[in-house]
């Protein structure tokens, strides 16, 4: 089932260990951008219609329109189950007392008297929202891209998602449903790299969009850094990780039942278990034997995830070990299952998003923690952030001279300037002071 890898012996703290043995999906973006390349120009040269056939070709349906109509948006909405209704409700309110608490006000520094610099925070107009829905339906994904791009106040929220064969070519439902909740009245039935083309360069439906953002398969991803630059990004947010940095303390009933929990979305998610223990990997073992084969989602997605080479058990000498392991393999959830575990999650440098102890699994933060989902994967994690109200702003340098401020300085910038071999640069400034440049004698 879960591979064993002993990176024991005294390699990983003398820094020598050679990280190519960590687990990781043999994930190949490089490969799927030749792939989405062809479907990213095809939506580009012939807009909607490319997006109707790729919904015939990859998820099996044939659609009419793309753009979704506000009354099937409404109807989803009014037959929500209560309970699911109630659910999503507070998980917006909890992502929204998070959220709104990362909004950045503008600061104003004055370097001189006279002269300041002002960083200004603004929102991206349009931004387009994708929210997986291949395998299985992320409602929780709206929340977690609508919830931080509203607090960051963007004015265009367009969301989309793979149109669903059982349910007519719209996206799932709930997923529409959680739209309505949110005030989102733009979605479009569009799935994979057909999606994130749509919003790079728009459609006769689609408006372009300047930022793209949300989690998604290997084509999502790969599309994403196709198209990076023509739009802008977040992380690429693509198959689920967790790593558990476990010791003694840790019951192996609840670390099993973590593994497979991220294990079933994909059979390319790794669950990495990290412990210096072995009577703890033994005892994993043996869980993920029990619960593995009996959970709903096992033949399709979660035995040929723990059988992948992206999952392990990896035995490490100690915790700072382990810790050097979970620094290194930078995971897109990190769950610290040790004694005395906000003190080991303290000394984490690299990971998308820290679960403490043993009450903050990982599905917690999937659905109702307050924090957001969408979070980099790959080992992204160690320069990239997940999703956040800053994902959505832009800080604009604002900078306000006065003639006196300016000619206090004037002198250096000439000097750089002609250091640089650049004296027109240096003219610029000279010409507002006829010529004359203030503070040199010729
Ligand atoms: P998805 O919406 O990402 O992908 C479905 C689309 O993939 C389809 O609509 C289709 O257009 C396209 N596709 C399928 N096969 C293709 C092929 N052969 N060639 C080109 N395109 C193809 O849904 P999914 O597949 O369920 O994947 C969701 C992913 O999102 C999972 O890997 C999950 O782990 C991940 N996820 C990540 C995070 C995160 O923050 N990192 C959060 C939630 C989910």
């Amino acid at each position: 089932m879960i591979s064993r890898i002993d990176l024991r012996g005294g390699a990983v703290t003398d820094g020598t260990f050679d990280r190519d043995l960590l687990p990781r999906a043999e994930l190949d973006v490089e490969a799927a951008l030749e792939k989405v390349r062809p479907i990213c120009e095809d939506v580009h040269h012939r807009g909607t219609a490319a997006l109707i056939d790729y919904a015939e070709k990859f998820d099996g349906v044939t659609i009419e329109r793309v753009r979704v109509a506000p009354e099937a948006i409404e109807r989803a909405l009014a037959e929500l189950d209560p309970a699911v209704r109630a659910a999503l409700e507070e998980s917006i309110r909890r992502a929204r007392i998070v959220h709104r608490e990362q909004r950045r006000t503008d600061t104003t520094v004055t370097v001189v008297p006279g002269g300041t610099v002002t960083e200004r925070w603004v929102p991206v107009e349009r931004v387009g929202l994708y929210v997986p829905g291949g395998r299985a339906v992320y409602p929780s994904s709206v929340v977690m891209n609508v919830v931080p791009a509203q607090e960051a106040g963007v004015s265009s929220l367009a969301v989309s998602s793979p149109p669903q064969a059982d349910f007519g070519g719209l996206p799932h439902p709930t997923i529409l449903a959680a739209c309505a909740l949110l005030g989102v009245d733009e979605v479009y039935a569009a799935g994979g790299a057909q999606a994130i083309a749509m919003f790079a360069y728009g459609t006769e439906e689609c408006r372009p969009a300047q930022l793209v953002t949300g989690p998604g398969n290997i084509w999502v991803a790969a599309a994403k850094r196709l198209l990076k630059g023509r739009i802008g990004i977040d992380a690429e947010a693509g198959p689920t990780e967790i790593a558990v940095l476990a010791d003694d303390t840790a019951d192996p009933a609840h670390v099993a039942a973590d593994l497979i929990s991220q294990a079933e979305h994909d059979p390319l998610a790794a669950a990495v278990l990290v412990t210096p223990s072995e009577a703890l990997a033994a005892a994993v073992e043996e869980e993920l034997k029990v619960q593995a084969p009996a959970a709903k989602h096992a033949e399709e997605r979660i035995l040929p995830a723990l059988a992948g080479r992206q999952s392990a058990i990896v035995l490490v000498d100690d915790l700072d070990a382990g810790l050097a392991v979970v620094d290194a393999y930078a995971a897109e959830h990190l769950e610290i299952q040790t004694a005395d575990a906000s003190a080991v999650a303290a000394r984490v440098r690299n990971a998308g998003a820290v679960f403490v102890g043993p009450y903050a699994p990982v599905s917690l933060g999937d659905y109702c923690a307050g924090s957001n989902h969408v979070l980099p994967t790959g080992g992204c994690a160690c320069h990239s952030s997940g999703l956040s109200v800053q994902s959505f702003l832009r800080g604009i340098h604002v900078v306000d001279y006065s003639r006196d401020a300016l000619a206090e300085v004037t002198h250096h910038v000439v000097t750089l300037a002609e250091a640089e071999d650049l004296p027109a640069h240096g003219a610029a400034l000279k010409a507002r002071f006829g010529w004359k440049v203030p503070g040199q004698s010729k």
